[in-house]
């Protein structure tokens, strides 16, 4: 395991070449973030963004939307896949947010899990997008890129959660999820582009491999930078889209 140190220096490099990693998800407030988020499983972000302002607009708060009838929900959902199983974690998320916080979004890691549909990446996303709490969400693309970088070693979400955050101060921790999401999207994809890589040089899976060291460089990015979280604060505010 890489040391702390060797971890921020990692996610400094990688910060560079991605200086705008963010959510794409996009809402206006940490409701229309859940929702958002509970409709991504197994759908790409632009398919979200297509149908959550009609159901928004529709049904804007918890209230409305766990009142709505379930047929017009598994409509206005259909498009982004599993739409029913999705209508029931909506409603029964909207319900518990009624019936246990008075209609409003927890801001806790606690409370949030025990919400329908809700588990800890989407709690993550959450907490360090729309309530400026710091999360570290770890999806597939955190996985690979973190397991292949070294900064982690596991194939357990919530060990590599562990792992990272225990190396890096809570300030980064949503744009480290962010960078590394990015980062395996773009760059560290299944058959990873290491010549492109910022991070290469400190990369075990590019070591490993025999893969060449590319010159820094040679590599996209702003060439040096302070030490620091690319955004204001520990995390982001609400308000911003993902
Ligand atoms: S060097 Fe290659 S394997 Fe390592 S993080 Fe970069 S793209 Fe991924």
């Amino acid at each position: 395991m890489k040391t702390p140190d060797a971890v921020q220096a990692i996610l400094d490099a990688l910060g560079r070449q991605h200086p705008n990693a963010d959510t794409e998800l996009k809402h206006s407030n940490a409701f229309e973030l859940l929702v958002a988020t509970i409709l991504s499983a197994q759908a790409t972000d632009a398919g979200v963004n297509l149908v959550t302002p009609h159901l928004l607009a529709t049904y804007p708060t918890a209230q409305a939307l766990a009142a709505a009838p379930v047929e017009d929900v598994e409509q206005l959902v259909h498009a982004t896949g599993f739409f029913r199983q999705k209508t029931r974690s909506l409603l029964g998320m909207s319900a518990a947010l009624v019936g246990r916080h008075g209609g409003e979004v927890p801001r806790t890691m606690d409370a949030l899990v025990k919400l329908p549909g809700v588990g800890r990446k989407t709690a993550n996303v959450v907490l360090g997008h729309a309530l400026g709490v710091p999360g570290f969400p770890v999806d597939r693309h955190v996985l690979r890129v973190a397991n292949r970088l070294g900064i982690a070693k596991s194939d357990d979400p919530e060990r590599v959660e562990q792992q990272v955050t225990g190396a890096l101060s809570p300030a980064w921790w949503t744009r480290a999820s962010d960078t590394l999401i990015l980062h395996g999207r773009r760059i560290c994809k299944p058959t990873p582009l290491c010549e492109q890589c910022a991070a290469n040089a400190l990369c075990d899976f590019r070591t490993r491999s025999g893969r060449p060291a590319v010159a820094r460089g040679a590599l996209p990015g702003r060439p040096k930078a302070a030490r620091r979280p690319a955004r204001k604060g520990p995390a982001r505010a609400s308000g911003k889209r993902r």
